[in-house]
């Protein structure tokens, strides 16, 4: 069990992230951590441990952004290390993935990716997602998504963001909870809708196997 967040907005998103990752915490203390688009790229802060932990990180290396993910860990895969720890990245920045649950098929695709050239630097089964969408991705990030989750077994929320969709959060659900959570000018995703309280009190409950994207203007499910 493992905690994901995402807020799309036009304040400062990590005391977002930060005050729902706290809500979160019960499903998950081993490690937490945080990405943002910030200067065209994705950048994340990560720490193991509680997310005090990740808040002594932020302070000495603040990041300033609107838009971000987030996550508290419970492993499955992997140690509870600072490598380990969410979100996972692709080629430095380019895209960020925050995953609750087991992919049951990791290890297929992850030969399959390291035949096309990716490199893994995690031991968890979440690496794979990120290095997937990246390369399905043509430029539409909901659908590289929706293209990915369809060659996942086993379990999984995610939420995912990348560079060249700045204003956008998308995320997916099969066996894991997700909630989508609309305010004014802003938008949540989050693993319990507990993690919104403040925030918005107008959520959507998403089905097995919805695809959905935030954006600044609305959300789209699909
Ligand atoms: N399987 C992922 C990991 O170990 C997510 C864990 C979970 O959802 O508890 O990092």
């Amino acid at each position: 069990m493992c905690g994901i967040i995402g807020v799309t907005g036009n304040g400062p998103v990590v005391p977002r992230l930060i005050d729902s990752l706290k809500r979160l915490e019960y499903r998950g203390y081993d490690s937490a951590g945080v990405a943002a688009v910030v200067d065209g790229h994705v950048e994340r802060r990560r720490a193991q441990g509680k997310i005090r932990n990740l808040e002594a990180v932020l302070a000495e290396e603040p990041m300033k952004a609107t838009v971000g993910i987030g996550h508290t860990r419970w492993a499955t895969h992997g140690g509870p290390t600072d490598l380990n720890a969410h979100p996972h990245v692709v080629d430095g920045g380019k895209l960020a993935v925050v995953h609750n649950g087991i992919i049951e098929n990791y290890e297929s695709l992850r030969e399959m990716l390291r035949g096309k050239g990716y490199e893994f630097v995690s031991q968890t089964d979440t690496e794979v997602i990120a290095h997937l969408i990246h390369s399905l991705y043509r430029g539409d990030l909901f659908a590289s998504v929706r293209e990915a989750v369809g060659q996942l077994h086993g379990a999984y929320a995610i939420a995912v963001l990348h560079k060249d969709q700045p204003h956008t959060v998308v995320g997916a659900r099969q066996g894991s909870p997700l909630v989508v959570g609309l305010g004014n000018g802003e938008n949540f995703l989050a693993s319990d809708a507990l993690a919104l309280a403040g925030s918005t009190e107008r959520f959507i409950f998403l089905e097995e196997g919805d695809v959905c994207e935030l954006s600044l203007e609305g959300v789209r499910i699909a």
